[in-house]
Protein backbone atom coordinates (compact mmCIF):
# COMPACT_ATOMS: atom_id res chain seq x y z
CA UNK A 1 0.00 0.00 0.00
CA UNK A 2 1.68 3.40 -1.16
CA UNK A 3 1.04 6.80 1.24
CA UNK A 4 1.35 4.66 4.52
CA UNK A 5 2.19 7.01 7.39
CA UNK A 6 5.20 5.97 9.81
CA UNK A 7 3.25 8.26 12.39
CA UNK A 8 0.60 9.93 12.96
CA UNK A 9 -0.13 12.33 15.54
CA UNK A 10 -3.78 13.01 16.62
CA UNK A 11 -4.10 16.50 18.57
CA UNK A 12 -2.03 19.67 18.43
CA UNK A 13 -1.78 20.68 21.92
CA UNK A 14 1.49 20.21 23.93
CA UNK A 15 1.78 16.45 23.96
CA UNK A 16 0.87 16.42 20.50
CA UNK A 17 3.68 19.17 19.45
CA UNK A 18 5.99 17.77 21.54
CA UNK A 19 5.84 14.27 20.08
CA UNK A 20 5.84 16.04 16.64
CA UNK A 21 9.30 17.51 17.37
CA UNK A 22 10.44 14.53 18.33
CA UNK A 23 9.49 12.60 15.81
CA UNK A 24 10.27 15.06 13.05
CA UNK A 25 14.04 15.07 14.55
CA UNK A 26 13.78 11.23 14.09
CA UNK A 27 13.27 12.14 10.71
CA UNK A 28 9.85 9.85 10.59
CA UNK A 29 7.72 12.56 8.62
CA UNK A 30 4.75 12.87 11.30
CA UNK A 31 1.33 14.33 10.74
CA UNK A 32 -0.05 16.54 12.88
CA UNK A 33 -4.01 16.03 12.94
CA UNK A 34 -4.69 19.20 14.83
CA UNK A 35 -8.36 18.69 15.80
CA UNK A 36 -11.44 20.63 16.51
CA UNK A 37 -9.51 22.77 19.27
CA UNK A 38 -5.80 23.99 17.41
CA UNK A 39 -3.30 24.25 19.82
CA UNK A 40 -5.39 22.59 22.82
CA UNK A 41 -6.15 24.02 26.13
CA UNK A 42 -3.07 26.04 26.08
CA UNK A 43 -4.74 27.73 23.27
CA UNK A 44 -7.57 29.31 25.11
CA UNK A 45 -5.35 30.58 28.58
CA UNK A 46 -3.52 33.63 28.93
CA UNK A 47 -0.24 34.03 30.65
CA UNK A 48 1.76 30.74 31.83
CA UNK A 49 4.47 31.25 34.33
CA UNK A 50 4.99 27.52 35.13
CA UNK A 51 6.45 26.53 31.93
CA UNK A 52 10.49 26.16 32.37
CA UNK A 53 12.26 28.36 30.13
CA UNK A 54 10.03 31.57 30.48
CA UNK A 55 11.08 33.22 33.37
CA UNK A 56 8.58 36.47 32.53
CA UNK A 57 5.79 33.68 31.67
CA UNK A 58 4.84 32.93 28.25
CA UNK A 59 1.41 33.60 26.62
CA UNK A 60 -0.81 30.43 26.17
CA UNK A 61 -1.12 30.70 22.87
CA UNK A 62 2.32 31.65 22.06
CA UNK A 63 3.63 28.49 23.17
CA UNK A 64 1.89 26.08 21.36
CA UNK A 65 2.65 28.26 18.30
CA UNK A 66 6.02 28.12 19.21
CA UNK A 67 5.69 24.61 19.40
CA UNK A 68 3.93 24.02 15.88
CA UNK A 69 6.80 26.07 14.19
CA UNK A 70 9.74 24.24 15.97
CA UNK A 71 8.08 20.80 14.68
CA UNK A 72 7.04 22.38 11.05
CA UNK A 73 10.66 23.52 10.62
CA UNK A 74 11.81 19.88 11.04
CA UNK A 75 9.04 18.60 8.97
CA UNK A 76 6.52 17.32 10.41
CA UNK A 77 3.13 18.04 8.39
CA UNK A 78 0.17 19.41 9.85
CA UNK A 79 -3.64 18.85 8.87
CA UNK A 80 -6.56 20.46 9.94
CA UNK A 81 -9.37 18.36 10.28
CA UNK A 82 -11.07 15.86 13.03
CA UNK A 83 -10.86 12.81 13.70
CA UNK A 84 -14.19 10.78 13.22
CA UNK A 85 -13.10 6.95 13.08
CA UNK A 86 -10.50 4.56 13.53
CA UNK A 87 -9.46 0.82 12.94
CA UNK A 88 -7.00 0.34 15.41
CA UNK A 89 -6.33 -3.10 14.59
CA UNK A 90 -6.13 -2.70 11.09
CA UNK A 91 -2.52 -2.97 9.95
CA UNK A 92 -1.87 0.01 8.91
CA UNK A 93 -3.65 1.45 11.38
CA UNK A 94 -6.33 3.32 9.62
CA UNK A 95 -7.53 6.51 10.49
CA UNK A 96 -10.88 8.69 8.96
CA UNK A 97 -10.75 12.15 9.00
CA UNK A 98 -14.14 13.29 7.60
CA UNK A 99 -14.24 11.53 4.11
CA UNK A 100 -10.06 11.50 4.33
CA UNK A 101 -8.51 7.98 5.26
CA UNK A 102 -5.24 7.93 6.65
CA UNK A 103 -2.78 5.02 7.21
CA UNK A 104 0.31 4.59 9.43
CA UNK A 105 2.19 2.41 10.99
CA UNK A 106 2.06 4.04 14.39
CA UNK A 107 -0.30 6.38 16.15
CA UNK A 108 0.39 8.96 18.73
CA UNK A 109 -2.94 9.80 20.78
CA UNK A 110 -2.59 13.36 21.65
CA UNK A 111 -6.32 14.45 21.40
CA UNK A 112 -6.39 16.09 25.02
CA UNK A 113 -10.13 16.72 26.89
CA UNK A 114 -12.28 19.22 26.76
CA UNK A 115 -14.68 21.22 29.05
CA UNK A 116 -17.64 20.01 30.76
CA UNK A 117 -20.71 21.79 30.19
CA UNK A 118 -23.95 21.10 32.14
CA UNK A 119 -25.93 20.02 29.60
CA UNK A 120 -28.68 22.14 29.75
CA UNK A 121 -30.58 23.35 26.87
CA UNK A 122 -30.51 27.43 27.58
CA UNK A 123 -26.71 26.51 28.80
CA UNK A 124 -25.68 25.40 25.60
CA UNK A 125 -28.15 28.03 23.57
CA UNK A 126 -25.98 30.77 25.15
CA UNK A 127 -22.66 29.66 24.43
CA UNK A 128 -20.85 32.17 23.45
CA UNK A 129 -23.42 35.31 24.27
CA UNK A 130 -22.62 34.57 28.58
CA UNK A 131 -21.91 30.97 28.68
CA UNK A 132 -18.24 30.38 28.38
CA UNK A 133 -15.82 27.67 29.50
CA UNK A 134 -12.84 29.59 29.54
CA UNK A 135 -12.49 32.86 31.98
CA UNK A 136 -9.43 33.91 30.55
CA UNK A 137 -10.78 33.74 26.92
CA UNK A 138 -13.97 36.21 27.75
CA UNK A 139 -13.81 37.64 31.38
CA UNK A 140 -12.76 40.70 30.28
CA UNK A 141 -15.90 41.09 28.10
CA UNK A 142 -17.95 41.28 31.47
CA UNK A 143 -15.23 44.09 33.00
CA UNK A 144 -17.38 46.29 35.90
CA UNK A 145 -20.23 43.51 35.26
CA UNK A 146 -21.54 40.57 37.96
CA UNK A 147 -20.54 37.04 37.07
CA UNK A 148 -20.62 33.79 38.47
CA UNK A 149 -18.54 30.59 38.10
CA UNK A 150 -19.56 27.14 38.47
CA UNK A 151 -17.34 24.50 39.96
CA UNK A 152 -15.68 23.81 43.54
CA UNK A 153 -12.52 22.44 42.19
CA UNK A 154 -8.79 24.40 41.19
CA UNK A 155 -10.08 25.57 38.22
CA UNK A 156 -13.27 27.17 39.58
CA UNK A 157 -10.71 29.05 42.06
CA UNK A 158 -8.84 29.75 39.42
CA UNK A 159 -11.13 30.88 37.51
CA UNK A 160 -12.99 33.32 40.37
CA UNK A 161 -10.42 34.45 41.19
CA UNK A 162 -8.53 35.54 37.89
CA UNK A 163 -12.36 37.14 36.66
CA UNK A 164 -12.17 39.35 40.33
CA UNK A 165 -9.38 41.52 38.49
CA UNK A 166 -12.07 42.93 36.35
CA UNK A 167 -15.29 42.46 36.89
CA UNK A 168 -17.89 43.46 39.61
CA UNK A 169 -18.31 40.36 41.68
CA UNK A 170 -18.44 36.67 41.17
CA UNK A 171 -20.93 34.67 42.42
CA UNK A 172 -19.53 30.87 42.88
CA UNK A 173 -21.50 28.10 43.05
CA UNK A 174 -21.10 24.48 43.98
CA UNK A 175 -23.38 21.29 44.06
CA UNK A 176 -21.95 20.48 47.69
CA UNK A 177 -20.75 21.62 50.75
CA UNK A 178 -17.15 20.19 50.50
CA UNK A 179 -14.76 21.44 47.69
CA UNK A 180 -12.07 19.12 45.48
CA UNK A 181 -9.97 22.25 45.56
CA UNK A 182 -6.83 22.71 47.41
CA UNK A 183 -6.63 24.08 50.49
CA UNK A 184 -4.37 27.52 49.21
CA UNK A 185 -6.82 27.94 45.99
CA UNK A 186 -9.93 27.79 48.22
CA UNK A 187 -8.74 29.74 50.74
CA UNK A 188 -7.30 32.46 48.31
CA UNK A 189 -10.82 32.91 46.65
CA UNK A 190 -12.83 32.70 49.87
CA UNK A 191 -10.76 35.44 51.50
CA UNK A 192 -11.12 37.62 48.17
CA UNK A 193 -14.03 40.23 49.11
CA UNK A 194 -15.30 40.08 45.74
CA UNK A 195 -16.52 36.36 45.54
CA UNK A 196 -19.24 35.02 47.25
CA UNK A 197 -20.20 31.37 47.71
CA UNK A 198 -23.32 29.43 47.19
CA UNK A 199 -22.94 25.69 48.24
CA UNK A 200 -25.85 22.95 47.64
CA UNK A 201 -26.78 25.11 45.01
CA UNK A 202 -27.32 24.03 41.04
CA UNK A 203 -28.14 26.13 37.99
CA UNK A 204 -31.54 24.64 36.55
CA UNK A 205 -31.96 27.53 33.91
CA UNK A 206 -29.65 30.00 32.12
CA UNK A 207 -31.80 32.99 31.43
CA UNK A 208 -32.36 34.37 29.05
CA UNK A 209 -32.33 32.43 25.75
CA UNK A 210 -34.70 34.74 23.78
CA UNK A 211 -32.47 37.93 24.43
CA UNK A 212 -29.44 36.06 23.23
CA UNK A 213 -27.70 37.19 26.74
CA UNK A 214 -27.40 36.03 30.02
CA UNK A 215 -29.57 37.94 32.48
CA UNK A 216 -29.84 35.42 35.25
CA UNK A 217 -29.47 31.64 36.23
CA UNK A 218 -32.79 30.07 37.80
CA UNK A 219 -31.18 28.56 41.29
CA UNK A 220 -31.70 25.31 43.40
CA UNK A 221 -30.75 24.84 46.84
CA UNK A 222 -30.71 21.23 47.29
CA UNK A 223 -30.72 21.37 51.37
CA UNK A 224 -33.37 23.16 51.68
CA UNK A 225 -35.43 23.01 47.77
CA UNK A 226 -35.31 26.41 47.52
CA UNK A 227 -35.80 28.06 43.63
CA UNK A 228 -34.67 31.69 42.97
CA UNK A 229 -33.43 34.06 40.33
CA UNK A 230 -30.15 34.87 40.30
CA UNK A 231 -29.27 37.96 38.23
CA UNK A 232 -25.42 38.03 36.71
CA UNK A 233 -23.83 38.95 33.31
CA UNK A 234 -22.17 35.91 32.32
CA UNK A 235 -21.73 31.87 33.33
CA UNK A 236 -18.26 30.39 33.51
CA UNK A 237 -17.73 26.56 34.02
CA UNK A 238 -15.43 25.55 35.81
CA UNK A 239 -16.46 21.73 36.18
CA UNK A 240 -13.64 19.90 34.91
CA UNK A 241 -13.12 17.74 31.60
CA UNK A 242 -14.35 15.36 29.39
CA UNK A 243 -11.59 13.07 27.70
CA UNK A 244 -11.74 13.37 23.55
CA UNK A 245 -11.35 9.44 22.91
CA UNK A 246 -14.96 8.68 21.05
CA UNK A 247 -13.08 7.93 18.03
CA UNK A 248 -11.04 4.66 20.43
CA UNK A 249 -14.44 3.67 22.19
CA UNK A 250 -14.40 -0.31 22.00
CA UNK A 251 -10.51 -0.52 20.97
CA UNK A 252 -8.70 1.52 23.77
CA UNK A 253 -8.97 0.57 27.25
CA UNK A 254 -10.46 3.62 28.54
CA UNK A 255 -10.95 3.89 32.76
CA UNK A 256 -14.44 4.66 33.75
CA UNK A 257 -14.20 8.94 33.05
CA UNK A 258 -12.83 7.90 29.67
CA UNK A 259 -9.28 8.57 29.86
CA UNK A 260 -6.92 6.19 27.91
CA UNK A 261 -5.39 3.68 30.43
CA UNK A 262 -1.83 3.66 29.77
CA UNK A 263 0.75 0.98 31.05
CA UNK A 264 4.64 2.37 31.50
CA UNK A 265 3.31 6.27 30.85
CA UNK A 266 1.82 6.08 26.71
CA UNK A 267 1.66 2.45 25.84
CA UNK A 268 -1.89 1.92 25.25
CA UNK A 269 -2.98 -1.83 25.06
CA UNK A 270 -2.75 -1.92 21.13
CA UNK A 271 0.55 -2.23 19.83
CA UNK A 272 2.37 0.93 17.73
CA UNK A 273 -0.56 3.23 19.43
CA UNK A 274 0.77 5.53 22.20
CA UNK A 275 -0.95 7.91 23.96
CA UNK A 276 -0.07 10.96 26.09
CA UNK A 277 -1.28 14.32 27.31
CA UNK A 278 -4.51 14.94 29.29
CA UNK A 279 -6.19 12.35 27.39
CA UNK A 280 -4.65 9.54 29.45
CA UNK A 281 -3.64 12.20 32.51
CA UNK A 282 -6.37 12.61 35.14
CA UNK A 283 -3.56 13.65 37.91
CA UNK A 284 -1.42 16.53 36.59
CA UNK A 285 -2.70 17.99 33.83
CA UNK A 286 0.22 20.50 33.23
CA UNK A 287 1.55 21.92 29.69
CA UNK A 288 4.89 20.71 31.51
CA UNK A 289 3.85 16.63 32.06
CA UNK A 290 2.01 16.68 28.67
CA UNK A 291 5.07 17.72 26.88
CA UNK A 292 6.92 15.37 28.61
CA UNK A 293 4.56 12.37 28.24
CA UNK A 294 4.62 13.53 23.66
CA UNK A 295 8.25 13.22 24.22
CA UNK A 296 7.62 9.60 26.00
CA UNK A 297 5.66 8.80 23.40
CA UNK A 298 7.73 9.62 20.90
CA UNK A 299 10.72 7.74 21.85
CA UNK A 300 8.98 4.60 21.92
CA UNK A 301 7.80 5.24 18.28
CA UNK A 302 11.09 5.35 17.02
CA UNK A 303 12.03 2.18 19.38
CA UNK A 304 9.02 0.39 17.78
CA UNK A 305 9.48 0.91 14.59
CA UNK A 306 13.28 -0.20 15.14
CA UNK A 307 12.33 -2.84 16.84
CA UNK A 308 10.86 -4.33 13.44
CA UNK A 309 13.93 -3.17 11.72
CA UNK A 310 12.34 -0.01 10.03
P1 LIG B 1 -12.18 18.80 39.34
O1 LIG B 1 -11.12 18.84 40.39
O2 LIG B 1 -12.64 17.48 38.83
O3 LIG B 1 -13.42 19.61 39.90
C1 LIG B 1 -14.60 19.70 39.17
C2 LIG B 1 -15.65 20.42 40.01
O4 LIG B 1 -16.81 20.60 39.23
C3 LIG B 1 -16.05 19.64 41.25
O5 LIG B 1 -16.25 20.53 42.29
C4 LIG B 1 -17.35 18.98 40.83
O6 LIG B 1 -18.26 18.83 41.89
C5 LIG B 1 -17.92 20.01 39.87
N1 LIG B 1 -18.78 19.38 38.87
C6 LIG B 1 -18.47 18.39 38.02
N2 LIG B 1 -19.52 18.10 37.22
C7 LIG B 1 -20.51 18.94 37.59
C8 LIG B 1 -21.83 19.14 37.14
N3 LIG B 1 -22.35 18.42 36.14
N4 LIG B 1 -22.56 20.09 37.76
C9 LIG B 1 -22.07 20.84 38.75
N5 LIG B 1 -20.81 20.70 39.22
C10 LIG B 1 -20.05 19.76 38.64
O7 LIG B 1 -11.73 19.60 38.01
P2 LIG B 1 -10.80 20.88 37.87
O8 LIG B 1 -11.13 21.92 38.87
O9 LIG B 1 -10.87 21.23 36.43
O10 LIG B 1 -9.34 20.34 38.19
C11 LIG B 1 -8.80 19.24 37.45
C12 LIG B 1 -7.35 19.00 37.87
O11 LIG B 1 -6.52 20.09 37.43
C13 LIG B 1 -7.17 18.89 39.36
O12 LIG B 1 -6.17 17.94 39.62
C14 LIG B 1 -6.69 20.26 39.74
O13 LIG B 1 -5.93 20.28 40.94
C15 LIG B 1 -5.86 20.67 38.54
N6 LIG B 1 -5.83 22.13 38.40
C16 LIG B 1 -4.80 22.79 39.00
C17 LIG B 1 -4.73 24.16 38.92
C18 LIG B 1 -3.58 24.87 39.55
O14 LIG B 1 -2.93 24.27 40.41
N7 LIG B 1 -3.27 26.08 39.18
C19 LIG B 1 -5.71 24.88 38.25
C20 LIG B 1 -6.76 24.20 37.67
C21 LIG B 1 -6.81 22.80 37.77
P3 LIG B 1 -18.10 17.64 42.96
O15 LIG B 1 -16.96 18.03 43.81
O16 LIG B 1 -19.40 17.62 43.66
O17 LIG B 1 -17.85 16.40 42.16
Amino acid sequence: MNNVRKTVIIGSGCSGWTAAIYTARANLKPLVITGHEPGGQLSITTLVENFPGFPEGIQGPELTENMRKQALHFGADEMHGVVTATDLRKRPIEISVGKDLIYTETLIVASGASARWLGLPSEQALIGHGVSSCATCDGFFFSGKPVTVIGGGDSAMEEATFLTRFVESVTMIHRRDQFRASKIMLERARSNPKIEMLTDTIVEEVLDPTKKEVTALKLRNLKTGTLWEHPTSAMFLGIGHIPNTRPFVGQLDLDDEGYIKTRDQVFTNIEGVFACGDVQDRRYRQAITAAGTGCMAALEVEKFLEARGE
